[in-house]
């Protein structure tokens, strides 16, 4: 994980302004009513054999609403790491004990990063406000990247344009920017970012990203010949009342906000709604559940809407939904061992993106991947730091940041 750009509180304040600013977050988190997480910890484990995995994902139904996995269960090569609240911790590592499952604390305390983060956007925005910018390497709420998006368009209007494509459960708009240098109905790519609220690192990589197709066309040539032939489609905020939540109340919170008469438990794992597998392994039908796929294929909005945008455009060629945490580049299928027609195809992007650490997560099934477009896995992100999008260099894909 990469520390905070000017992350913490910056080197010009002193040891009591640091105080005074760290209870300040605390008094105004608690005053809005947020959730606290002190003592919620996240544990890595890794299992020696699929008997390990398979404890491990009984834990989930052990203590269902309790155990949050960041890295399911997904084979005994790959860790898995899940956020275990304190008043659980002594019962889980209990458990991991006694079936001999090794694991160690990556996080002691969940609530210390985010009275961090809190204070680094809170510094961030400051500044914004004194120099009247925007920073690239911060986090923001859904009102400063929807007025960010109308800037944005406003400013590039020649290259750049806003799409609003439905209304979320909560009637928030589904808005998606549009990159085209001209033509009706060209190929398309699709790219989507923060379908799960929490993973505030890919609503940032999307708002970079956008940047950066804005700034490199014309200077980098594999940008310039893609966007003189195809368009890109980029849904920043896919999940926007769950963001809005995830500022206002809950920060690790995960899934939509859709709610039904007689279901107690709300929100549906928008990435467990699409019509691929649903219903299968790694999906829920508990609503209570992270991973609650919803009541049938596309019942939400935020799914419906992109599902309408894509089918109705007709020409889209790629598909690219970006999450955290972890550094894989997953495809499909996730749902099935058999291998895609154009397994080859999709390889080569792992390739050439392959500068950093990365695991591939070929079309080996995961367990966590039915309902979904591929093989997104049920991941989430460590609250830890702000945003440092990557500077060298300049590939068309996802940027792969640490979460
Ligand atoms: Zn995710």
């Amino acid at each position: 994980m990469q520390g905070a750009p000017g992350g913490g509180v910056g080197p010009g304040l002193s040891p009591v302004d640091r105080w005074t600013l760290l209870v300040f977050s605390f008094i105004l988190a608690a005053a809005l009513g947020q959730m606290n997480f002190t003592g919620d910890q996240v544990l890595r484990v890794l299992a020696k054999n699929e008997k390990q995995l398979s404890l491990l994902r009984d834990l989930e139904g052990l203590k269902p609403q309790k155990v949050d996995f960041w890295r399911g269960p997904a084979r005994p090569s790959l860790p898995v790491d899940m956020r275990v609240p304190f008043s659980e911790l002594k019962d889980v590592k209990a458990y991991l004990g006694s079936h001999g499952l090794a694991y160690s604390v990556m996080i002691k305390d969940i609530q210390v990063l985010l009275d961090e983060e809190r204070e680094a956007m809170a510094k961030s925005r400051r500044l914004e406000r004194s120099t009247s910018s925007f920073s690239y390497a911060s986090y923001h709420t859904l009102e400063e990247i929807y007025s960010w998006i109308d800037n944005f368009v406003a400013e590039h209007s020649d290259i750049v344009s806003k799409i609003r494509i439905g209304h979320s459960f909560e009637n928030r708009s589904i808005v998606v920017l549009k990159f085209s240098t001209g033509g009706p109905q060209r190929r398309a790519i699709w790219i989507d970012t923060g379908i799960h609220s929490r993973e505030w690192i890919t609503h940032a990589t999307g708002i970079w990203t956008a940047k950066k197709i804005v700034t490199e066309y014309g200077k980098d040539r594999t940008l310039t010949d893609l966007l003189n032939a195809m368009d890109i489609f980029m849904e920043i905020v896919t999940n926007p009342d769950g963001f809005a939540f995830t500022h206002s109340m809950n920060r690790l919170w995960r899934k939509n906000k859709s709610t039904r008469p007689g279901i107690f438990c709300i929100g549906v794992d928008l990435n467990r709604n699409w019509k691929s597998g649903f219903g299968g392994n790694g999906s829920n039908n508990n609503p209570c559940s992270e991973t609650y796929r919803g009541p049938s294929p596309q019942s939400e909005p935020e799914v419906a809407a992109i599902v309408d945008f894509i089918t109705s455009h007709g020409n889209i060629k790629a598909l690219i939904s970006i999450h955290s945490y972890s550094q894989m580049l997953m495809y499909p299928y996730g749902r099935s061992p058999e291998p895609v027609p154009n397994q080859k195809e999709l390889m080569w992007p792992a390739g050439s993106l392959s500068t950093g650490p990365m695991t591939m997560a070929s079309s080996s099934p995961s367990p966590s991947s039915s309902g979904t477009r591929g093989a997104m896995a049920s991941c989430c992100r460590p609250p830890r730091s702000s945003p440092r999008p990557r500077r060298r260099g300049w590939r068309f894909g996802p940027s792969w940041n640490t979460p």
